[in-house]
């Protein structure tokens, strides 16, 4: 993996980009909160994009028509986050503890690697990734990276 110094509300915009029209197609809102200025981690740019992508996706999947996915950015302390939630049913307390498993799928035509595919990605570059139930409703992943430092 390439990694490098990377802005991730630039992360954002690229997957966004990729994703918008076929969100637009399913009825699904996109709505983002992205962080000023943009927190920055070391990390393998298209990886961060496919693990945003593929929780863009369960969360349309979730939502459905007339649903929202939102994103945001945000800097803690020395961590950055990136946070996809949507307001669909939100995860079952006997799935939650199953959900990075490999091939562990709730979908009838679904694969089950995805959030597997996630974790691995995320845990490469020294970050963890977690799933919780919002409230009122709907599901948030957030995955937590170290920032990058100030210096160059
Ligand atoms: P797949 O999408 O192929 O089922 P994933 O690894 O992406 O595989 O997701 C595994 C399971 O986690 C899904 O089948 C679903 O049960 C659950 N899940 C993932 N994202 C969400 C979400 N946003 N809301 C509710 N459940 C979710
Ligand atoms: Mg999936």
């Amino acid at each position: 993996p390439e990694r490098a110094r990377q802005d991730l509300n630039a992360i954002v915009a690229e997957v966004v980009a990729l994703t918008c029209t076929d969100l637009e197609r399913r009825g699904v809102a996109l709505v983002l909160e992205l962080a000023q200025p943009a927190p920055e981690a070391v990390v393998d740019a298209i990886e961060m994009e496919q693990v945003l992508h593929n929780l863009i996706r369960n969360a349309a999947e979730a939502t459905g028509r007339g649903g929202t996915v939102r994103i945001a950015t945000l800097r803690e302390q020395r961590e950055a986050k990136l946070v996809v939630s949507d307001d669909g049913p939100g995860i079952p307390d006997e799935v939650l503890p199953k959900l990075f498993t490999p091939f562990f799928t709730t979908k009838a035509d679904g694969m089950g690697l995805g959030l597997s595919l996630c974790a691995s990605l995320v845990e490469r570059v020294d970050g963890r990734i977690a799933a919780e139930n919002a409230a009122p409703r709907g599901a948030r992943f957030t995955v937590t990276l170290p920032l990058a430092g100030e210096a160059r």
